[in-house]
């Protein structure tokens, strides 16, 4: 037994040693110093950047005249120390702005440089100016073809869920987290909670949106949000005049001044309320842009087309798409009422809803694209309905960072329209 003993203890130290042996060795320490990321933040919103050997430069420009802008967040691979931390603010003056990487453990160095980068113009109601339709284009104050991007507002009705959005806050926070250029308040008229049973809140709405566009620099659209319009023309005239008496002189204002008439006669009963309200305007503002609804939902451009409006110039028609209905059938009428000679704009559309993924709002945004075509996307809101592109709940001030799938879709195209 003690010779077993013995050998068992011999046998058991070769073991152990031999698994001692077979231990790998712990990972080497990174001796490199490297970069992983940054981004930056301005108002809350988030700007990142791309790394390009040691050049970091934002994916998108900082708004005018910015002079500051917090570090985000920063990263660094394993066992290196970096110059900056999340919460600093950096000087766009003092661009470029030198990052230093260190390692640890080798002490070697990688030096970044990071260029902050503004926008060249002011807005982009400066750089275009006040709009105006040239044959079927809409171009800016160069006469040069223009397009923009943006939101619509919900419905401004009081009690409907969509008024608290109504704030110069969501419009900033759309201008410079979206890059949206264009937004639409879309003020409820004869339903419940509209401007004929609260004139006062339904248009002190529409005067913070309006206000806010010219301090942010983007267009804004009045809309008369209705589909009854020929029964109040007499209000709509007082509500365009005061209106154009209050920013008629502003590039930044588009009068739209029927949302989506049903199924009425266009020759018999819309053109001639479309022409009573554009003389209201014009007699107080001669130039700038006004919108008129077309019939069926703002479906029937063929109408117009065939019998424009010719008392007044600067007229652009409402086109509305909704992916669910309106597919090739729609932009094949639209694009042959643009032949015809009449200028078109997108002032609602909306995607399926639910999803990223549509491919109809890819050739929706393809056409307009092609032929020039504002849009703005339907709704500011965070209803549970498929077009809202908020979650419910989201602040009535910005500084959305969870949106529907549909707000996702649409910040994506808003973003990257030209401007
Ligand atoms: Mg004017």
């Amino acid at each position: 037994m003690k010779r077993l003993h013995i050998l068992l203890a011999l046998f058991s130290f070769a073991f152990l040693g031999a698994c001692k042996e077979e231990v790998p060795p712990g990972p080497a320490l990174n001796t490199e110093p490297k970069l992983n990321y940054v981004q930056l933040e301005y108002k809350g919103s988030t700007f990142n950047t791309v790394i390009s050997g040691n050049t970091i430069t934002q994916d998108r420009d900082l708004p005018y005249g910015v002079t500051s802008v917090k570090v985000k967040a920063i990263s660094v691979t394993e066992n290196n120390t970096v110059t900056l931390k999340a919460g600093d603010a950096l000087n766009v003056a003092a661009s470029p702005v030198t990052i230093t990487v260190k390692n640890n453990t080798s002490g070697k160095e990688a030096v970044y440089s990071l260029e902050l980068r503004t926008r060249s113009y002011a807005s982009v109601v400066e750089k275009h100016g006040l709009l105006h339709t040239s044959g079927n284009k809409i171009v800016d104050k160069n006469d040069v073809p223009v397009s923009f991007a943006g939101n619509s507002f919900f419905w401004s009705n009081v009690g409907w869920g969509g008024e608290k959005y109504y704030t110069a806050e969501a419009v900033s926070w759309l201008a410079i987290d979206w890059e949206t250029t264009i937004v639409r308040a879309s003020m409820g008229v004869d339903d419940d909670g509209g401007y004929l049973d609260y004139p006062e809140q339904n248009k002190n709405r529409v005067k913070t949106l309006v206000d806010a566009a010219i301090d942010e620099g983007v267009y804004v659209i009045i809309d008369w949000h209705s589909h009854h319009a020929e029964d109040y023309q007499a209000e709509a005239i007082a509500f365009f005049t005061e209106m154009a008496t209050l920013y008629g002189s502003n590039d930044h204002v588009i009068y739209e001044i029927y949302n989506e008439p049903l199924q009425i006669s266009w020759g018999g009963t819309l053109k001639p309320y479309a022409e009573a309200v554009i003389t209201a305007i014009r007699a107080v503002d001669p130039d700038n842009m006004i919108i008129v609804g077309t019939p069926e939902w703002s479906q029937q451009v063929d109408k117009p087309a065939a019998d424009p409006i010719t008392i007044s110039d600067n007229i652009a028609y409402t086109l509305h798409f909704y992916t669910k209905y309106h597919q090739q059938w729609l932009r094949d009428r639209a694009t042959a009422a643009l032949n015809s000679g009449i200028a078109l704009f997108i002032t609602e559309w909306g995607s399926i809803g639910y999803t990223q993924n549509d491919p109809e709002t890819d050739k929706w945004i393809e056409w307009c694209r092609t032929n020039k075509i504002s849009h703005c996307n339907w709704a500011v809101n965070d209803k549970a309905e498929e077009w809202s592109i908020l979650r419910a709940g989201a602040s009535p001030t910005g500084g959305w960072s969870e949106l529907t799938e549909a707000g996702l879709l649409t910040k994506k195209i808003v973003r990257g329209w030209e401007k």
